[in-house]
């Protein structure tokens, strides 16, 4: 049976308001995405899964996402979104947010050097 990418099946501990963007706000990567197909309990954490099983689901995750053709599509949408919850694109949340953090912190280098080079333009 064709699932939308990432629905929150029974097993997952996701709000329904957290629930992945659809087709139309996502984009056409949905259509290929390989997790449409059966695998998306593999993305969400059941509640209360302890430490060991939520790496290894994570790791199992990851490795449909590893032969995904729209992996660099869907890691940029949940970064973007950003979405919270479960592997997206190869990534967990907290991977998501240590890219994210980075990110931020790449931006704020850049803006503080063209200052400076203004600053020195200017001098
Ligand atoms: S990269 Fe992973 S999470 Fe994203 S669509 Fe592909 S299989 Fe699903």
């Amino acid at each position: 049976m064709l699932q939308q990418p990432h629905q929150p099946l029974q097993v997952a501990a996701v709000p329904a308001q957290r629930t992945p963007a659809r087709e139309d706000e996502a984009g056409p990567w949905h259509s290929e995405a390989v997790c449409r197909r059966d695998e998306a309990g593999l993305f969400f954490a059941p509640s209360k899964e302890p430490t060991a099983a939520r790496l290894s689901r994570e790791e199992s995750a990851k490795r449909v996402c590893a032969r995904c053709p729209v992996m660099i599509e869907c890691q940029e949408h949940a970064l973007m979104q950003p979405e919270p919850y479960g592997v997206w694109g190869g990534l967990t949340a907290a991977e998501r947010r240590v890219v994210l953090a980075r990110r931020r912190r790449r931006e704020m280098e850049l803006k503080a050097a063209a200052s400076a080079g203004h600053i020195a333009a200017a001098g």
